[in-house]
This record gives structure tokens, C-alpha cells and sequence, in this order.
């Protein structure tokens, strides 16, 4: 069925599932399962520097410990280079990509972007970018509300394929969410920043693209987003006050307090809106700080 719902949850494996990520793989897994859709997780491992399979079996027990189980096998992108590649090829013949070795000295003056094309050669270490500085995408987030992107407004010329040769979460995502019949992405506000690049993608190769959902973004008393780079620290495994805490945050109310696990995530599966949330950060109660470390 070409409208059917398909889902999924993308974490990248470069430390433990902490609570920031497990809300959005129970958000785009109650979004999956109140459409009687298909959920998948995918393994998003490209940069190869930063991930490691140690990670990935911790994120895939941690899911598993919470009933979040993928209806399908999980994908794993390092394996998948060959077909990134393929893909990366029919954008350099359409001159939609060219190489570039620039150093990120050169690029300082530009706080780090590449907004126009460069006269890099192959013969020499190369990255690969994109030649999107042109196209208006918009799209109305359940969420985040209408969202407009304009290319030429900031130009900047995103890396494809990186110059050790790990290929870059932008070009994976697209060609996998295609690939795997993604109708419906849930995912934290964070990814926002880089979607008109990835509707460009969508663009240039001619496919539908998802329709998109944002999270907002989980925030500790100071406002700080919790994310690896802050050290939020791994959640417990199977833990049911961890799971009413996701589901709380998630807009949920009344939560059942004598439930099991699996009993929390079918009630919550038919209770779950997307309009319980709204585009403001999800600042995190004094009581549950130790949550995230
Ligand atoms: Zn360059």
C-alpha cells in the first residue's frame, strides 16, 4: 500500500541511549502504532570515527528493555556504503556535487560554511559537497508549526562524503528514509536546522518526501538541551518510572500508575496527540534531573 504509514527511530551509536533519545523513540513509536503503521529503528553509524558497535548492542538492548522493538530488521548504514556511493554518483554526473579540499582554516572567515563553490580538484584528498544554494522548501510541522526554508538566504554547501570517506548523515538519511518507504519522521527539534538541505536532496532526486515532525527539545534548569555532548547519562534499563516520565513530557496525562511496561506503551499508544505538544522546550522538573545525570 503506497500510503502506508512507516516510522522509524534513528540513533546514532556514539554513546548509551540517554532520555533525550529514548522520548523520541517513544514518540515515533506511539506515532507509528496510532496509525497502525510499521516502525523501524536504523542504525545511523556513517561516521565511522564516532560510532561503535559497543554502542549500538547498549541503544538496541535499551529499546528492547522498553518493548521498542523494530517490526522489521534493523538497518545498518555502515553496511550500505556501496549504495550511498551509487547514489553520490548520479549527483556528481548531474554537477549537483563537486569536490572540494578546502581546510577548516580556509573556511574560518565564513564561521565555518562553504557558501559557494571552489576550484578543488580530485587529485588531491577530497571532500564531496552539495551545490544547493538555490531552493524554497516549506512544510507545515504538526509541531513546530509552518516552516520555510530558503537556500540562497544562507547559503551553504553541506559535505556529502567526507574526506576520509565516511559519507555524511545528510546524504544517508535522505537515501535510507526513501529507500526503507519512510512516510512520517518523528524527530528532536535539533534535526531542524538541516532539513531544507535534505528537501534539496529530496528535490534533486526526484522523491517524496516524508512529512516531518519535530520534537521540542528537552532542556535542564538552565536551559541547556541535553545531548551527549553534555554528558546526559545512560538511562536505566526497563525502568517504569522512566517511562512515565517520557510519557508525562510527552504530553500525556493521568498516566496509569499500576502498569507494567508493555501495558504503559499500549495505553499510551492510543492516548498519544501530537498537538500535547507545542514548539516550546521541554524544560525538565527538579525531580526528574537525575535522570539525565
Ligand atoms: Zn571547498
Amino acid at each position: 500500500m503506497a500510503d502506508a504509514y512507516r516510522g522509524r527511530f534513528a540513533p546514532s551509536p556514539t554513546g548509551p541511549l540517554h532520555f533525550g533519545s529514548l522520548l523520541s523513540a517513544v514518540a515515533s513509536y506511539l506515532d507509528a502504532r496510532q496509525q497502525h503503521g510499521t516502525w523501524l529503528i536504523r542504525i545511523e553509524d556513517v561516521d565511522g570515527t564516532r560510532c561503535s558497535p559497543r554502542f549500538q548492542t547498549s541503544i538496541l538492548d535499551t529499546l528492547t528493555s522498553y518493548g521498542l522493538i523494530s517490526d522489521e530488521p534493523v538497518l545498518v548504514q555502515s553496511e550500505r556504503h556501496e549504495l550511498y556511493q551509487a547514489y553520490l554518483q548520479q549527483l556528481i554526473e548531474q554537477d549537483l556535487a563537486y569536490p572540494c579540499n578546502c581546510t577548516r582554516a580556509a573556511l574560518a572567515c565564513y564561521q565555518g560554511l562553504h557558501p559557494h563553490r571552489c576550484d578543488s580538484h580530485t587529485d588531491q584528498p577530497h571532500s564531496w559537497r552539495a551545490h544547493c544554494d538555490q531552493g524554497q522548501f516549506e512544510f507545515f510541522d504538526p509541531i513546530q508549526q509552518q516552516q520555510r526554508f530558503d537556500l540562497a538566504e544562507q547559503p551553504n554547501h553541506p559535505v556529502l562524503k567526507r574526506k576520509d570517506g565516511y559519507f555524511s548523515y545528510q546524504l544517508a538519511v535522505v537515501v535510507d528514509d526513501h529507500l526503507q518507504a519512510i512516510s512520517d519522521i518523528v524527530r528532536g527539534a535539533d534535526l531542524l536546522d538541516t532539513t531544507g538541505q535534505q528537501l534539496w536532496l529530496y528535490q534533486q532526486f526526484d522523491w517524496q518526501a516524508p512529512k516531518l515532525c519535530h520534537l521540542p527539545l528537552i532542556v535542564n534548569e538552565r536551559g541547556d538541551k541535553i545531548s551527549k555532548q553534555n554528558h546526559a547519562k545512560a538511562i536505566e534499563n526497563g525502568c517504569c518510572r522512566t517511562l512515565k516520565s517520557v510519557l508525562h513530557y510527552l504530553g500525556l496525562r493521568d498516566i496509569p500508575h499500576d502498569y507494567s511496561l508493555s501495558q504503559l506503551l499500549d495505553w499510551a499508544s492510543t492516548h498519544w496527540q501530537r498537538q500535547h505538544l507545542t514548539q516550546q522546550n521541554l524544560s525538565l522538573a527538579e525531580k526528574d534531573l537525575d535522570l539525565i545525570g
